[in-house]
């Protein structure tokens, strides 16, 4: 395990620099720098219907105009589809994932069901003990497969978060859940997990959205091989005046749409970073330079 630490921005590219993950990107280049850690770009385009390269090559040019660069290559996890193929069958074969063949309609009517029973929506495991012969019957009728991993049925989940302190979940409240969709492709957890593992990430800092799926993660992770959990950091939503969640009804939510009207970029960096944390003086302009030296991510406001 290396001792260096390292940090990423993950984006996915569906649309443009949305500025609450330009923000995300900034406070994990500002802690990477701060720690005299490696900062790497990742690009999470597994989701071939939405990733568009366009969105990755805008949100790379976004972040330089801000001045945040990264080191080494960009990675795009559409070019490693193999290493999650290799992941995903040594999880079959251990027994820790297995095949489904439902169709949208029927997943849709396992829900329904759940919900006249008063259980909340999720899978409920029908094809953990499939036989091989009821496998080649789905196969046979043309059915796509899909892989779900195997969520642990007792205990809790828990893990420590740098803004939100311990965070738990009951296990059995979550469910089986993909890996693999019908079209082949990995989904974003397993992806996610088996990239943070290889590329030895040691510090996720990422939006408080995705905090539910960090006990997921979590458990792709120990199946993986790593019950090593790396320092998290889930950053609170940059929410509109009315405290909902920052979207297009409120106005521009884009970075680009910010630099095409004129805005600066010291300014946008400033004004991102002082929108969540303030140096210890509180003083309201700060450059890089100084936001690296004294930017620290336990520091970061609890609320959006
Ligand atoms: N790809 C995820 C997103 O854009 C981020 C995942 C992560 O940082 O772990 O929301």
């Amino acid at each position: 395990m290396t001792t260096q630490p390292r940090l990423r921005i993950a984006p996915s590219p569906t649309g443009q620099l949305h500025v609450g993950t330009a923000r995300t990107a900034l406070y994990n280049f500002l802690y990477a720098r701060h720690l005299g850690g490696r900062f790497s770009m990742r690009i999470e385009d597994t989701d071939v219907s939405r990733s568009k390269r366009e969105h990755a090559d805008a949100f790379c040019e976004m972040l330089k105009w801000m001045g945040i660069d990264w080191d080494g290559d960009i990675i795009y996890q559409s070019d490693r589809f193999e290493m999650y193929r290799t992941a995903i069958n040594s999880l079959l074969d251990q027994g820790l994932a297995y095949e489904c063949y439902e169709t949208p309609e029927e997943l849709e009517q396992i829900n329904v069901e759940r919900k006249a029973q008063k259980l909340p929506p999720g899978y409920d495991g029908r094809a953990r003990n499939l036989t091989e012969s009821q496998k080649q019957k789905f196969k046979d009728e043309g059915r796509a497969r899909t892989v779900r991993f195997i969520t642990p049925d007792s205990g809790t989940s828990e893990f420590v978060d740098a803004i939100r302190g311990t965070v738990s979940v009951q296990r059995e409240s979550v469910s089986d859940f993909v890996i693999e969709r019908g079209d082949g492709t990995p989904t974003f957890f397993l992806a996610n997990a088996v990239d943070d593992i290889d590329m030895e990430i040691t510090h996720v800092v990422r939006g408080e959205d995705l905090i539910d799926s960090t006990h997921r993660v979590l458990a792709l992770r120990r199946a993986l091989g790593n019950s090593e959990q790396p320092f998290y950091a889930h950053t609170p939503m940059i929410l509109a005046p009315d405290r909902s969640k920052l979207s297009k009804r409120h106005g521009a939510v884009s970075l680009e749409s910010y630099k095409d009207s004129g805005y600066l970029p010291e300014a946008m960096v400033n004004y991102l970073a002082l929108l969540g944390w303030s140096p210890s003086d509180g003083r309201e302009i700060v450059t890089i330079e100084e936001m690296i030296s004294e930017f620290d991510i336990h520091n970061v406001n609890h609320s959006g």
